[in-house]
């Protein structure tokens, strides 16, 4: 028989804000274990959260680049469990009455774009870190609880493992675009549950669903999601049944293994956290942190690609990272063209980075200053290949692009009489050669390019040194 796979994701991300979700505890990646604790965040009896303000603007700037309706009231619950890492017995999650709900997301697969559905994005905070020993014990690091977290969820409209790896990806680059998640998935900052079912093709309703649990990878994503297809299918044509159960996915075995099973939702006990009022959202807020959303990722590709005609993967690579596009664009202000622009960016710029193992952010030119080493280029003073040894030495030493130019004295030659009796003695140096030229043989020209080239090390404006020789030739 043959077998549909169904897939929804559920992504939880930290937000980017100086302090925790419900204390002023610093929200900071990579402390001493149980440094950034307090007794709100510890759960100490007595101690009341108070909602950060940047949290709700974070939420808002995600829901609006999701394009999902953001509820004028929401609410705060909590969802009870039990757990060593959780010392409060509880997390302050959303329930029935989430910050936003019914978005949308669209990714690039093999068959083109496809449109994502998002149930909902709510707010709720993170729970402290179970660390598991060699020795067989685990000891528990407290700094994560109550870090804020959004919770993306869609609905089951995935079809293939790389539609869900497209999804995380995609949703990864928007979080960096809007500064709302530095997106980094090995320290967990980003994290996928999966919801796997399958069905034979043709049937309506839904089969059992199964939960992978905190995947940290876009390829463990893509292949525990495969993975657990695979076995699925083999229970169902084995005549068995899949029950809902919690799944881990072995990063180093590549196996998923039973976790534990699944409370229903039920179980969590919701119900509304008494410390906390209902949030209002005033749609004035709305619109002032809309008016300040920066330019979407898809719609900086589709201006590259259409307004700008650049190749696809001068798009790819200028519009995936944000401080990249906006240099790029820094560059096109200061009147550099746009292909032009964008070589230079994907090629030396990026090699550069590369080199140095560093961000655009610090790269140590300025936009101005690689504007006047492009400008050189254009306006002939230098040769593109010299222009490149330029960028390298500006790279080293900090003088400015004309400086190096003329401190060096790389500006080529447009000076036709200064050239015209360099080849006229070339020329001379090869009678038979021009004998053979004017006789017919005009694939001779390009050897007479090369040792003009040569003649004037590379310095003289090719163009010109091109439309003389040939007039010097043809005469
Ligand atoms: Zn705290």
């Amino acid at each position: 028989m043959n077998y549909e796979l169904i897939v929804g994701l559920e992504i939880h991300a930290q937000l980017l804000t100086e302090t925790k979700a419900f204390c002023r505890c610093p929200n900071r990646y990579g402390d001493p274990p149980n440094t950034l604790t307090c007794p709100t965040c510890l759960g100490m009896p007595g101690a009341l959260p108070v909602l950060n303000r940047d949290v709700v603007r974070q939420a808002t700037k995600l829901a609006l680049a999701l394009q999902a309706t953001i509820h004028p009231r929401c609410k705060f619950d909590r969802k009870n469990y039990f757990y060593p890492d959780l010392p409060k017995g509880y997390q302050i999650s959303q329930y029935d009455e989430p910050f936003s709900t019914l978005g949308t997301l669209d990714i690039e697969t093999m068959d083109g774009t496809k449109r994502i559905r998002i149930t909902r994005a709510h707010i709720e905070e993170d729970a402290g870190k179970s660390m598991h020993q060699n020795d067989g014990s685990t000891v528990v690091d407290m700094n994560r609880c109550g870090v804020p977290l959004i919770e993306i969820v869609t609905e089951p409209d995935f079809r293939t493992p790389q539609e869900a790896g497209a999804f995380v990806s995609t949703v990864r680059e928007l979080l960096r675009y809007i500064s709302v998640c530095d997106g980094n998935m090995e320290h967990g900052s980003l994290r996928c549950d999966v919801n796997t079912s399958v069905r034979p093709i043709g049937q309506t309703e839904l089969n059992e669903r199964t939960e992978i649990k905190n995947l940290n990878s876009i390829r463990a994503v893509e292949r525990a999601i495969e993975w657990e297809r695979q076995r699925q299918v083999e229970v169902y044509d084995s005549g068995g049944a899949i029950r809902r159960e919690t799944l881990l996915w072995d990063e180093a075995t590549e196996e998923l293994r039973a976790m534990r099973r699944k409370e229903g939702s039920d179980d969590y006990r919701y119900f509304p956290e008494p410390d906390l009022v209902e949030l209002s959202i005033d749609p004035e807020y709305v619109t002032a942190i809309r008016e300040q959303l920066p330019e979407m990722p898809w719609e900086r590709r589709r201006r590259y690609r259409e307004e700008l005609k650049l190749h696809e993967e001068a798009v790819s690579v200028l519009a995936s990272d944000r401080a990249l596009g906006d240099y790029f664009e820094s560059l096109m202000t200061l009147a550099i063209e746009p292909k032009a622009a964008a070589n230079w960016m994907q090629g030396e710029v990026r090699r550069a980075l590369v080199d140095r193992e560093i961000t655009i952010e610090e790269f140590p030119l300025t936009p101005d200053k690689v504007a006047e080493l492009i400008r050189a280029v254009e306006k002939d003073t230098i040769s593109l290949s010299k222009a490149k040894d330029v960028f390298r030495t500006m790279l080293t030493d900090g003088r400015s692009a004309t400086k190096i130019i003329s401190d060096e004295g790389l500006s080529q030659s447009a000076d036709t009489d200064q050239l015209r009796p360099i080849l006229a003695g070339l020329l001379e140096r090869y009678p038979d050669e021009l004998n053979r030229y004017r006789a017919g043989k005009k694939n001779l020209f390009g050897f007479f390019m090369g040792e003009a080239m040569k003649i004037t090390g590379g310095k003289a404006n090719p163009k010109v040194l091109n439309s003389l020789l040939q007039e010097m030739l043809n005469v």
